[in-house]
């Protein structure tokens, strides 16, 4: 009988995985695609490589020392990468990045700037939870809201700030606050705002990532589990291709597919996940002639200004060979929760949007599509409230010894959070099965 049944060949899964059995553990991974990864996926076209779904990994010592252990290279993002750009009244305006440089920057009004001043002075809410807008609006200005938290929150989520909770979607800003009153005074005393780490990718694409882990472990591809019951003190996974016993289980799969599964077990788990809002998101791959882009990471477009493209990644600027020595390959993102309607688009539709807002915007007369990918249920939101979802994934581990739940709907969604809370997940299972 196996120890560990994992579920999901994602980056949560297949990290999760690796720990337990780097311990010794008999682990399973079943997984319902013929290709593992889940949202990390990178397609070879043409002589380029595209990035599907994540682009870039935020690598802090934590996701260092996993890669480390896992024997892989991750490739550092150039030095360009450090440049990113806002999209303003037609321009690209270069983010700042120092205090001097955000006084002298364009990128917000002379007013906007004396309001983020006086952010020391803003009292900290008595409101339980706020959403990103009413919280930015409060302590910075709405101009701040709009032309740098905003755009960025859509980077990340592709989410509505007025829908996220900045206790749940952005819990660091959430708590400078709490512990020093202010952000300005919290950023200065812990001399950082933003989590801290390095912009890596690796050789071939992220996907190299998934096959090098999924390598050493035993992973059952084109699988789909179907339910998880339990059987005294121990689960039995009802799959495609059969049934396994197994000592414990750790679902990774989305939010959806997790309450599924669970329904023998937990009722409220099956109605309640199914709930968790995935914003749908479009990635459209294009390229364009060398120079046609200044240097840099990419720039992302403010709801304001009134465009449907939500950013744009300039990849093949931030890491070597991703195209071909002529030719500058974009990542370009739509939709999001703000626009979810554009997942439906004809192909044609969302060419027409791309090509016309691209010539806008950087003024680039030459454009070649080649890929466009659509992601009906890309990224959780943090929504207000979210909270409950939290409670419920503990209440379900608890009332349910040998079962753990993980994802990015629980532990956050950026790639380096799933490895980071990869230890922790495996840390409780190994106290389980030590102890049983
Ligand atoms: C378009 C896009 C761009 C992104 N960009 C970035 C970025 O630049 N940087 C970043 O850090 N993050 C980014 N993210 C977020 C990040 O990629 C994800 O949050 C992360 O990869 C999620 O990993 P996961 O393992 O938790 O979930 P998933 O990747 O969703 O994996 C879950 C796995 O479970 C499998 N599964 C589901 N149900 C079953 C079942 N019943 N039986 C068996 N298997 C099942 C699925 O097939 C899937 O393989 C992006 C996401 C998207 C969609």
């Amino acid at each position: 009988m196996m120890d560990v049944a994992v579920i999901g060949a994602g980056i949560s899964g297949l990290s999760v995985a690796w720990h337990l059995s780097e311990k010794g553990f008999h682990v399973q991974v079943f997984e319902k695609e013929e290709t593992p990864g889940g949202n990390i996926q990178t397609l070879k076209k043409d002589g380029y490589i595209l990035e599907l779904g994540p682009q870039t990994v935020l690598a802090d010592k934590k996701v260092e020392e996993f890669l480390k252990n896992a024997g892989i290279e991750p490739e550092y993002a150039s030095e360009k990468a450090k440049i990113r750009y806002i999209y303003k009244k037609g321009r690209l305006i270069p983010l700042p990045m120092s205090p001097l440089a955000f006084f002298r920057s364009p990128l917000l009004s002379f007013g906007a700037k004396l309001r983020v001043l006086k952010e020391p002075l803003v009292p900290p809410s008595v409101k339980s939870e706020e959403s990103i807008g009413e919280f930015v609006r409060r302590r910075l200005g709405g101009e701040f809201l709009d032309y740098v938290v905003a755009p960025f929150v859509s980077g990340v989520y592709a989410g509505d700030p007025e829908e996220l909770s900045v206790k749940y979607a952005v819990r660091r800003v959430y708590e400078l606050e709490q512990k020093f009153g202010s952000l300005i005074k919290g950023a200065i005393k812990l001399k950082a705002l933003g989590p801290g780490g390095r912009l890596i990718s690796f050789k071939g694409g992220n996907h190299n990532l998934i096959e090098h882990i999924s390598s050493k472990l035993n992973v059952e591809k084109d699988n789909v589990v179907l339910r998880v019951r339990r059987k005294e003190d121990r689960f039995i996974i009802d799959t495609k291709r059969g049934k396994h016993e197994t000592r414990s289980v750790v679902i990774t799969a989305p939010a959806t597919s997790a309450g599924y599964l669970l329904r023998d077990i937990s009722w409220s788990a099956s109605e309640e996940f199914d709930k968790v809002y995935y914003a749908p998101v479009v990635v459209v791959h294009v390229v364009v002639d060398r120079g046609s882009v200044p240097p840099g990471f990419g720039f992302l477009v403010p709801r304001v200004e009134g465009r449907r493209v939500l950013g744009v990644l300039f990849s093949s600027q931030l890491f070597e060979g991703r195209s071909s020595k002529n030719k500058e390959l974009l990542t370009l993102y739509l939709g999001g929760a703000k626009d979810p309607e554009v997942i439906d688009y004809q192909e044609d539709m969302l060419y027409s949007i791309v090509d016309k807002e691209i010539r806008e915007m950087l003024g680039i007369q030459k454009l070649e599509f080649l890929n466009l990918t659509r992601w009906k249920r890309a990224i959780p939101q943090y929504t207000l409230g979210y909270g409950k979802y939290l409670e419920l994934a503990q209440t379900i581990e608890k009332e349910n010894p040998g079962l753990f739940l993980a994802g990015n709907y629980l532990h956050g969604v950026s790639v380096a959070d799933c490895i980071r809370a990869s230890y922790q997940v495996a840390e409780k299972v190994e106290r389980y099965l030590t102890a049983s």
